[in-house]
């Protein structure tokens, strides 16, 4: 339920952008997390797709745009598009392939030298789940993140591990981020411009 207080907060809308290679599980964790639906047979993305979720914190209410990405080459030229105007970018590979997460590399330099200080940036190793088959390291992940300043978590889209908990700590990045310098952000502060479907993390 949507309190007094609640209407008197910042609501937020922020652009959030996925981006890594095609098989990595950008649209299965896009799903987890707004439909809470997981397929094994997950379709390849063709050119982009597009989510919304609402995201309830302490003091805002967050209004994910979600634009989930292709990863193939072929697609390449289509990401700018995406990521320009974003207010957070959610880098995504899979722990049990190597390569992906050399292309992950590639696209956090890429957003580094589009020059939005404000971009608040997740790297993500998804399929956690494979740990049997595990490629990159955790320590890979995270001392990659550290030297970028970028947010770091391993998820898996099949049993859900994290993927609230990432979403949760991109929001909460955006609200404690200064909105008005931010691109990809829009605000509301009119009780009116409420949201009816909610989403509460309790952590
Ligand atoms: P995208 O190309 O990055 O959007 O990747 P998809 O979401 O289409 O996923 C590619 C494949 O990996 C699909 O067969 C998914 O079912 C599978 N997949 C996605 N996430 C996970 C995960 O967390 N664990 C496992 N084991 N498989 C996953
Ligand atoms: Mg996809």
């Amino acid at each position: 339920m949507i309190t007094m207080e609640r209407m008197g907060t910042n609501n937020i809308q922020a652009k959030l952008v996925l981006l890594g290679d095609m098989g990595t599980g950008k649209t299965s964790l896009a799903l987890r997390f707004v439909k809470g639906q997981y397929f094994d047979c997950q379709e390849s993305t063709i050119g982009a797709a597009f989510f919304s979720q609402i995201l309830s914190l302490n003091d805002a209410i967050v209004k994910f745009d979600i634009w989930d990405t292709a990863g193939q080459e072929r697609y390449h030229s289509l990401a700018p598009m995406y990521y320009r105007g974003a207010a957070a970018a959610i880098v995504v590979y899979d722990i049990s392939n190597a390569d992906s997460f050399t292309k992950a590399k590639k696209w956090v330099e890429e957003l580094k030298r589009q020059g939005n200080t404000y971009l608040i940036m997740a790297l993500v190793g998804n399929k956690v789940d494979l740990e049997k088959d595990r490629k990159v390291q955790i320590e890979a992940g995270t001392q990659y993140a550290e030297e970028n300043g970028l947010f770091f978590t391993e998820t898996s889209a099949k049993s859900a591990q994290n993927v609230n908990e990432l979403f949760y700590e991109v929001a909460k990045r955006l609200v404690k981020a200064r909105p008005s310098q931010q691109t990809g952000i829009l605000l509301h502060n009119d009780a009116r411009d409420h949201y009816r479907r909610q989403f509460c993390c309790s952590i």
